[in-house]
């Protein structure tokens, strides 16, 4: 039995509370939606078992095929047990496909094909919403040394590698996804979540939007969308 403890985090989409050991914590799952840096607020309904079960999915699947993470194992439907690591505040996003930020910035053309994939690194901060930046940028705020940057861009390479296929077989297009990442030992290791929040998701078949851009764009059936990723996932 893991007893929860106090409240250490809240954050817009999880809790993470404390456990009776220093080094592992308990993340839970909300049913909480925001999108453009918490301007736009709003639930959808079972989003955290939903996120929570796909999650404890894909962790010990990276798991096997060499990516560490903070997952220890699911505790019920909205918990999860971790790894209590320090999270480097730096997003990193990795694209397949143009779309969303990248295209108003760049004024690509939505859906282009990104290949070899794309990394972009953007800074963990609320107050200044999330900006993009550079490696230099990591560097002079000391966000991260080289070679752990280094290490972001190869760990995050090779979770497209891995997933790309993976959603594939399940008729979804992997179209970008953002990781975070944790200092646990010394050691960088995955961490966060990876959903239908933080990951962009197109049906192969119908090209209809498979995640928060539902909730993002009022595309409607938001719910009913979350648990068709859930379905194809882990059913
Ligand atoms: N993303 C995320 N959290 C953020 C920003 C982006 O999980 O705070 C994910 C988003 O779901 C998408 C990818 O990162 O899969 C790239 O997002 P983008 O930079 O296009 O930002 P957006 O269009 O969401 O502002």
């Amino acid at each position: 039995m893991m007893t929860k403890g106090n409240l250490l985090y809240e954050g817009k989409a999880k809790k993470i509370f404390l456990t009776e050991k220093d080094d592992e914590v308990i993340q839970y799952f909300k049913d909480d939606a925001t999108a453009f840096n918490a301007q736009k607020r709003g639930t959808i309904l079972e989003k955290g078992v939903v996120n929570n079960k796909i999650s404890s999915t894909l962790f010990p699947y990276l798991a096997e095929a060499g990516i560490p993470s903070h997952f220890i194992q699911q505790l019920n439907d909205r918990e999860m047990l971790t790894r209590r690591v320090k999270i480097i505040p730096v997003e990193v996003v990795v694209r397949n496909r143009a779309t969303g930020s990248i295209v108003k910035r760049l004024g690509l053309e939505e859906g282009l094909i990104i290949d070899p994939p794309l990394i972009e690194f953007f800074y963990k901060d609320d107050s200044l919403g999330d900006p993009l930046i550079t490696e230099d940028h990591i560097r002079l705020l000391k966000l991260a040394t080289p070679s752990q940057l280094e290490e972001l861009r190869r760990q995050a390479l090779k979770i497209n590698e891995v997933l790309q296929p993976f959603f594939q077989k399940r008729g979804m297009m992997l179209v970008d996804f953002k990781l975070e990442f944790g200092l646990w030992n010394g050691q960088i290791i995955l961490a966060d979540e990876i959903s239908p929040d933080t990951c962009r998701f197109w049906d192969i078949q119908t090209g209809e939007r498979m995640d928060k851009d539902r909730f993002r764009k009022d595309l409607g059936r938001i719910e009913e969308t979350y648990q068709e990723v859930l379905k194809r996932v882990c059913g």
